[in-house]
């Protein structure tokens, strides 16, 4: 039986997330995003004033933590909560802080092993868009369709510059710029899991279509592949 599932990776924002939100919308699936779970991690591990380049003690928190993605509660531009430990940690996960220091974490094989088969559990449940980094290469790989976002670095940058702003906090595209281009390198030459296309992926070159233009780009692959 066809295990009704869709695979989307690519770089910091790249725009899976939108994507991925519209798509599982019109196909009534539920939209998983595997970033939030490093970026638990790695705020559970600052919170704690673990060391980052503390292997051992980050591999026992992705083990440990525990991590919850409900229905929004407040209506401050989230489209989920989430909770770390029973927390609301929504906003928290997301600051600069947490973007300088979670590629690190996500390289250590113990905290991918913890987070990985918890999103095995979740794709094996079907009609679910998952995204993230290596959901086509390892989390999913048998997954029907795979997609893979690209843009380059200074588009990238500009987004995750404007959503800051947009959301009223701080922000300086240089800055912004330096911390992407930081984390394409660490996610791409990492050992285990790095950032690449699965070998039967389609690549989607983002640069300058519209998220809405990407959505229908992967809802007509979805339909080719009967997963609509
Ligand atoms: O997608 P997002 O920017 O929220 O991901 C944060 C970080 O989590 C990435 O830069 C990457 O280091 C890590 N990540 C990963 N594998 C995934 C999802 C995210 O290594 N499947």
């Amino acid at each position: 039986m066809l295990v009704k599932t869709i695979a989307l990776d690519g770089p910091a924002a790249s725009g899976k997330s939108t994507v991925g939100q519209l798509l599982a919308q019109e196909l009534g699936f539920l939209f998983f995003d595997t970033g939030i779970m490093y970026r638990a991690v790695t705020l559970a591990a600052l919170e704690a004033e673990v060391p980052i380049d503390d292997e051992t003690a980050c591999t026992r928190l992705a083990e440990e933590t525990h991590i919850d993605v409900r229905p929004p509660t407040t209506d401050d531009g989230r489209t989920n909560d989430i909770l770390i430990n029973g927390a609301d940690k929504t906003w928290q996960i997301r600051t600069p802080e947490v973007d300088a220091n979670v590629s690190e974490v996500s390289t250590y094989p113990g905290v991918r092993a913890a987070l990985t088969q918890k999103q095995r559990e979740i794709g094996q449940r079907g009609e679910v868009v998952m995204v993230g980094r290596d959901i086509g290469t390892v989390v999913m790989p048998d997954a029907p369709l795979k997609i893979f976002l690209d843009a380059s670095a200074e588009e990238r940058a500009r987004r995750r510059y404007q959503e800051r702003l947009d959301r009223g906090e701080p922000a300086d595209y240089e800055e912004v710029l330096s911390i992407v281009r930081q984390r394409d390198q660490i996610d791409s030459t990492r050992d285990v899991a790095p950032l690449r296309p699965a070998e039967d992926a389609r690549i989607i070159d983002s640069e300058s279509i519209s998220a809405e233009d990407v959505f229908r780009i992967i809802l007509k692959f979805a339909q080719e592949k009967g997963i609509a």
